[in-house]
């Protein structure tokens, strides 16, 4: 009789990356036994819980391209045609942005693949809320640049995760994938192959594997053990000499209502849903994201510069950032949100490829590491896992959702075939 802690695969993570591992590696090996463990009481409380939930297929890179575009696809279907809802609005993304600034040429490239619209000066000086010049004093004081066009993402929107990662978790549920919640995993020590029962074992000569997770709640023993641990990933595998080769970056949102923010996130029509799309200033990447349901704008941005690379188990936004930082920006562009309230923050982590801003999934003895989201997890979720099944199943190739064919090892360290991303948000 198999021990009840004894498993074919053992995932680490129930965030979106191990939620669509379990339910692809389940789906293609029936027979598997999978469990998937977490520290938190239940499944994505992670950073999946606190991202701005926007999806795109604009990237500029064809390979975040194609990831993004599969991921759209496959949610779109389980939405509209399994019925179950994934709070998918695809209420656009729209990149405002000058005629100098070098991102409107890949802008351009990108156009040519995803679905796009340009939307000129003239039709963008309709929206009486957006000042497209910026008067000289405030440019040189603030280095803006002024809007001259718009490009709109239509194949793009906004999501609610929560929604997203309920299909995985009860569709891998069905499929008798277990899961252990509460259930902290230590670092991971390597033992090995062939132990000898000497102290100090394993020697360099010998074969090495990772035999069993230590946990607040005892042993787990597994054949094949999945990292899907995000930010967390590095502490775990320290011990085992294995790089993650990701960094966390804290990222913030900042939630803004009132009568003058409605009048921004109601006041475009260029949509189904007339709310403003997912917005992005042409200075410093800031971000407006519309969220209809609390009547809301979520303020956000990817910065770089003096956001060290320091890690908190539970980080917290910082108003004062808000409010000296992104609302004179946000101001600049559209005054009439100047002292909007703050109704809500919070803050998380992006983990970090800082090399090329794309995931990382690769294998290393009988460990496969998958994380290195940088900020767009979400929405490559689905064609992460699919990636993940075929690594662990050792196929050459897998197969996305749009049909594409993705070399497994393409987003691995040894033949990663990745070019580097200039869209990160
Ligand atoms: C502010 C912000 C905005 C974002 N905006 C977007 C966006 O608009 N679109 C988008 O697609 N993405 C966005 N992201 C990124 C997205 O949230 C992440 O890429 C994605 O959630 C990563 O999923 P994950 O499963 O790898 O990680 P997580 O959801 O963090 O899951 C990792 C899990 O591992 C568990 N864990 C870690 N260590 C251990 C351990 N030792 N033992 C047991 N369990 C452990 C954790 O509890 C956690 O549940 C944003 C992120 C942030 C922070």
């Amino acid at each position: 009789m198999v021990p009840d802690n004894r498993y074919d695969v053992a995932i680490i993570g129930a965030g979106i990356v191990g939620l669509t591992s379990a339910y692809h590696i389940k789906k293609n090996n029936p027979d598997v036994n999978i469990v998937v463990i977490d520290k938190a009481p239940t499944y994505a409380q992670g950073n999946t819980a606190r991202s701005a939930a926007g999806f795109r297929d604009m990237f500029s890179s064809d390979m975040n391209f194609n990831l993004s575009n599969s991921t759209i696809g496959f949610y779109r279907h389980v939405q509209e045609d399994l019925g179950f809802d994934m709070g998918m609005q695809f209420v656009g993304y729209l990149f405002l942005t000058s005629n100098d600034d070098p991102r409107l040429q890949v802008l351009q490239k990108v156009a040519q693949r995803s679905k796009v619209r340009t939307i000129d000066a003239d039709s963008l000086s309709r929206y009486d809320f957006l000042k497209t010049k910026i008067d000289d004093e405030t440019k040189s004081l603030m280095n803006l640049k002024d809007i001259d066009i718009g490009i709109l993402g239509e194949n793009c929107g906004t999501i609610e995760p929560e929604l997203v990662v309920d299909f995985y978790y009860n569709s891998a549920l069905r499929m008798g994938v277990k899961f252990l919640f509460n259930t902290h995993v230590k670092e991971f020590h390597l033992e090995p192959v062939d132990p000898m029962d000497y102290p100090g074992e394993p020697f360099l000569w010998q074969k090495k594997k990772l035999r069993k997770l230590e946990t607040n709640n005892g042993d787990i023993e597994a054949d094949i053990f999945i990292a899907c641990t995000d930010v967390w990933t590095t502490g775990l595998l320290d011990n085992t000499g294995i790089d993650s080769h990701i960094r966390p970056k804290k990222r913030q949102v900042f939630q803004i209502s009132g009568p003058n923010v409605e009048s921004v996130l109601y006041g475009w029509d260029q949509n189904d849903d007339g709310v403003l799309p997912f917005t992005i200033l042409p200075s410093y990447g800031v971000y407006l994201r519309p969220a209809p349901k609390a009547k809301s704008l979520w303020v956000g941005v990817a910065d770089d510069y003096n956001r060290d690379f320091s890690f908190s188990e539970e980080p917290e936004a910082e108003k004062e950032y808000y409010e000296n930082s992104l609302a004179q920006v946000v101001h600049a562009y559209i005054p009439t949100l100047t002292y909007p309230k703050v109704t809500g923050m919070w803050a998380g982590y992006y983990a970090y490829n800082t090399i090329d801003g794309t995931p990382y999934i690769f294998r290393d003895l009988n460990i496969i590491v998958a994380s290195g989201t940088s900020g767009s997890g979400i929405l490559k979720g689905d064609s992460i896992g699919r990636i993940v099944e075929a690594v662990y199943s050792g196929k050459e190739y897998a197969e996305l959702y749009n049909g594409s064919k993705f070399k497994a090892s393409a987003l691995g360290i040894e033949n990663r075939e990745v070019e580097k991303e200039e869209f990160i948000i």
